[in-house]
This record gives structure tokens, C-alpha cells and sequence, in this order.
């Protein structure tokens, strides 16, 4: 604590992401990050950039990665924000779309840094229990509030909820934005981006990190109605106009263009999860049902902090989180078959 910290930030406790090693021989399942490398487009196009072109400032309005991501999409570049990762675009979407004299309301386990932002940012959280399985019930949604926050699928959890569900909220829910922060998404779930057109107070979040294997570039982007999209370049003009630096638009336009890598490597990887589910559930561990790249279990027996010092000595990163209700847990991030049977061994 120093004397010259704002008050507002004197209680503040930082999100702290997983551990990110300097040596390079473990088995990294700990921060759910992709086992496959980017589209070798990505390398292709990031050898041919021309490194003279760096002193000029990048393009103010990234059109040439909006106008890829609209057209995937079916939504036009006006219904398109981007940013350096989603962990920014959130920033900034609380910044510019939570309310400070109502709750935001958010699942009681979800993405910890939401709760970090309301605590930064002086907003009221009102985090609501999952039920009995872990689920987001959306019907405890229903009260006053200055904002709806969840992840779908669910993070640490990966459970997903489904499309009509989520509808369901934002016809009940016409006065707040509804933010849906999709990381996740495509391991299996389903997209709430065709609603964006019926429902002007939704906003969804994706990232390049986990399915387009780009967390090293940081890449965001948040998908809603123009007016949503205003609202957040407003705030983003007022820090750093600039949505993306160009090597990071030309990773991700790069990325955009091969779908069938991106298929190929999603399919991958739901593979591999439904194997180790099968497989630790074999070894009496109770797995909740995943849509994400990492699945989220716990053993009856077995103390969830001390499986994970023992796979961290055996060279195995795995992520536990002590807040009470899911400390005896432990998230695991899909990676490769190989690894995956590494850690099955020593499970
Ligand atoms: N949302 C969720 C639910 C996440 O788990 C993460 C990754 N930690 C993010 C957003 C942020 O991802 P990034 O900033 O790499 O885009």
C-alpha cells in the first residue's frame, strides 16, 4: 500500500492469470490456452509483412479484419468492435454500459476478472449461486439490475446454456445490456450473435486466444447493435484509439481465412474431451458435462490443492482456485491426445 494510491484502488485485489512458465517441457494445462499452433496462414502472412510499414501507425479503424469478421458473422462492420483481447473489450464494455446505481448481476462462479472490474470501477456485483449441478439459472436473473454479465459456456465450469434460454432473458430483460462473453464458444456451444439484430441491448464478446490459438497476440473483438459499438469507441478513443496493432490484424484476417483449420482443430480438441471425460470418470472423478477446452472435475476422495502440487511435481500444470464451493476442483485445459494421456497416467 502506498500513500499515493487512489482510495479506489487501495482494496483492490488484481486478477492473477495462471502461471505461464519459463521452462518449456511441462505439460501446460493450467491457462486454456490452444495445443495447436495458429493456421500456418497466420505464419505465412506475419513472414511476408514488410517490417518497414511498422513506423506508421496502424489503421485507426482495423476495416480490413471488421470487414472479415462482419462478413463471417452475417452483422456489418458497424455491428463490429475489436481490442487488444477480450480482457480489454470487457474493460471497456463496463466502462461504458454498466450502471452504478443498480447491481450488475453475474453467476457466483464465473471469469473472476468480472468481479475485479466492478471492484475497479465502483460497481455493485450481485454474484447469483449456480444450482445444485452447477448451472446458470437464468431465472434468478429476473430483478432490477444495471446489467447482466455471464460466460457462455461458463468458465470455470464450461457448462453451456442454450440459445433459447438466453433469448428467454433478453425478452424479459429489454432495459440493461446483457453481455455474453462468448471465449469459449466455439468447443461446442451455441452463438447468441444471430440475435444481435432483435435485441439492441445485447453484447457478445469473442477472443482469438483458445479456438485461433492467438492468446500470445491478443486479440478481441465484441459483436452488437451500432449503438453498443459507439458506446464502447467512445471509451476505447479516450485510452488508446488504435483497436489493434498491425501485425495483430494481419494474424487474425490471416486466421479468418482458414476455416477448415479452425474446424478441423475445434473438432480436435471436443474429441480429445469427450475421451478424457470417459476416461476420469472411469477413475471415479465426477466431470461436469464441458462445451469449453477444459473440463472442470472433482474426485470424492482425493483433495483437490494436493492432486495439484503432485501434478505440478510431476511437470503437469493444472488450475485451482480456492474460493469456497469449487476449491475441490480443478479446471484442466484440453491439450493434445499425448499430453492428455500424461495426465490420465498420473491421475
Ligand atoms: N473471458 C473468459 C471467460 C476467459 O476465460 C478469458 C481468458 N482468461 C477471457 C475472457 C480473456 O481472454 P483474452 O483476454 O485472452 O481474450
Amino acid at each position: 500500500m502506498s500513500k499515493f494510491w487512489s482510495p479506489a484502488i487501495r482494496s483492490l485485489v488484481p486478477y492473477t492469470p495462471g502461471e505461464q512458465p519459463k521452462v518449456l517441457n511441462l505439460v501446460k494445462l493450467n491457462t486454456n490456452e490452444n495445443p495447436y499452433p495458429p493456421a500456418p496462414g497466420v505464419t505465412e502472412a506475419l513472414h511476408a509483412f514488410p517490417t518497414e510499414r511498422l513506423r506508421l501507425y496502424p489503421d485507426p479503424d482495423a476495416g480490413k479484419l471488421k470487414n472479415v469478421l462482419a462478413r463471417h458473422h452475417n452483422l456489418n462492420a458497424e455491428e463490429v468492435f475489436l481490442g487488444n483481447g477480450s480482457d480489454e473489450v470487457l474493460a471497456l464494455a463496463f466502462m461504458a454500459f454498466f450502471r452504478h446505481d443498480k447491481p450488475l448481476l453475474m453467476p457466483e462462479t464465473t471469469y473472476s476478472f468480472y468481479e475485479v472490474y466492478c471492484d475497479l470501477l465502483n460497481i455493485d456485483a450481485r454474484r447469483i449461486p449456480l444450482d445444485a449441478e452447477f448451472r446458470i439459472n437464468l431465472d434468478d436473473y429476473q430483478q432490477d439490475n444495471g446489467g447482466i454479465i455471464f460466460a457462455n459456456p461458463n468458465a470455470p465450469t464450461g457448462i453451456a446454456l442454450p440459445l433459447a434460454r438466453i433469448e428467454q432473458l433478453l425478452q424479459q430483460n429489454p432495459e440493461t445490456v446483457v453481455l455474453v462473453d462468448e471465449a469459449y464458444v466455439d468447443f461446442g456451444a451455441e452463438s447468441v450473435i444471430p440475435l444481435i439484430k432483435r435485441y439492441p441491448n445485447l453484447l457478445v464478446t469473442h477472443t482469438f486466444s483458445k479456438a485461433r490459438s492467438l492468446a500470445g497476440m491478443r486479440i478481441g473483438a465484441a459483436y452488437g447493435h451500432p449503438d453498443l459499438i459507439d458506446g464502447l469507441q467512445r471509451v476505447k478513443n479516450s485510452f488508446n484509439s488504435y483497436p489493434l496493432d498491425m501485425l495483430a490484424i494481419e494474424a487474425a484476417t490471416a486466421s479468418m481465412q482458414d476455416d477448415a483449420y479452425f474446424r478441423e482443430t475445434c473438432k480436435r480438441i471436443m474429441d480429445t474431451r469427450e475421451h478424457t471425460t470417459a476416461a476420469l470418470t472411469g477413475k471415479g472423478f465426477k466431470v461436469l458435462p464441458s462445451a469449453a477446452n477444459f473440463i472442470f472435475v472433482t474426485h470424492p476422495e482425493r483433495d483437490a490443492r494436493e492432486l495439484m502440487q503432485q501434478l505440478r511435481n510431476e511437470n503437469i500444470l493444472v488450475r485451482h482456485f480456492t474460493r469456497p464451493g469449487i476449491d475441490q476442483f480443478l479446471r484442466i485445459t484440453i491439450g493434445t491426445d499425448a499430453e492428455m494421456a500424461q495426465l490420465i497416467e498420473k491421475l
